[in-house]
């Protein structure tokens, strides 16, 4: 089994040195690198690669590297009473995750292929199916947020096979009359002293309502303040919020992966009250971003990236 994933790795390593000056696109190498690795450990491809682009989204600084997990210390090392102890076969028996997947008998942090070996390694004594990466990932995170983020991103890069969801769209189609304005950190006048998290747009009721980013809808439904709301979040630990809607678009549920760009709703005024309250305000749309970085979310100030996909449009 050694000398397969060794030859596998050397074949990846040479493949990526040789392509290096034609700029192959990323996107590709990687999941070549992630198919490589379920090969060897039965884990789904598109899990590993969602854990990450989670594991990227929440760290500060963009590396150049192809793997972006990084494993706390004591899980790599276990309860083995030296740290610098890296010799694979120790941590093993010291309950550490950490494994060679280089074919240097070291178990380094470092290195790009012990840490996705390891993780794969790790994730393969669960299973291979929804349920049991879900089980390795709470067991592994102990936050129902970063697990539901990286199921979500798996489903994703399984439908469109690559890492990158980049396009975006502003909320209103073109061609429909709309008006905004930065209303950011507002006090508004119902529900206490909240500051208002977000941007409102003006437009007529029915106008239609479009997802900013692809992403899996994660909520819906009915809420005192917000109305008919929905929830989605995108492949960048960002939740795009979209209330006081009229309605929603036939058949969008909970799970769905949208598009950017797809209508998911229309404008309207529901809110301030119990289900089906409509009508106490102006009809608008209200939109707010969200950052996740591991540990916590919080909200962010929209309206430039809504300036931004307006003039795009
Ligand atoms: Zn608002």
């Amino acid at each position: 089994m050694k000398s397969i994933i060794i030859a596998i790795f050397c074949f990846f390593l040479f493949s990526t040195i040789a392509h290096a000056e034609e700029n192959v696109d990323d996107d590709i190498e990687k999941i070549n690198l992630f198919k490589q690795m379920e090969f060897i450990t039965s884990v789904p491809w598109y899990y590993l690669a969602a854990i990450n682009r989670y594991e990227k989204n929440i760290r500060k600084q963009e590396e150049d590297r192809l793997i972006h997990i990084e494993v706390p210390p004591e899980k790599w090392f276990g309860f083995a009473p030296n740290n610098e102890d890296s010799l694979s076969l120790s941590l093993e028996l010291f309950n550490g995750l950490g494994r060679d997947g280089d074919g240097n008998n070291k178990a380094e942090l470092d290195s790009d292929l012990d840490v996705l070996y390891s993780i794969s390694n790790y994730l393969q004594r669960y299973g291979h199916t929804e349920e049991d990466m879900k089980a390795a990932l709470w067991n592994y995170y102990h936050r129902e947020l970063s697990v539901l983020s990286i199921v979500n991103y798996a489903t994703m890069i399984k439908k469109y096979h690559t890492l990158t969801f980049d396009q975006t769209a502003f909320p209103i189609p073109k061609g429909y009359n709309y008006s905004y304005k930065n209303t950011w950190g507002d006090a508004r006048g119902f529900g206490g002293r909240r500051i208002h998290e977000g941007t409102d747009i003006f437009a007529s009721y029915g106008t239609p309502v479009r997802a900013t980013t692809f992403g899996v809808v994660e909520l819906k439904g009915w809420n005192r303040f917000g109305g008919w709301r929905i929830g989605i979040r995108d492949m960048y630990n960002r939740y795009h919020y979209y209330a006081h809607l009229n309605g929603f678009a036939d058949g969008i549920k909970v799970g769905d992966i949208v598009e950017a760009g797809q209508v998911i709703g229309s404008v309207g005024s529901s809110g301030y009250g119990p289900p089906g309250t409509a009508g106490k305000f102006p009809p608008h749309l209200h939109y707010g971003m969200y950052k996740d970085d591991g540990k916590n979310e919080w909200s962010f100030d929209p309206f430039p990236y809504l300036k931004k996909w307006e003039r795009a449009q």
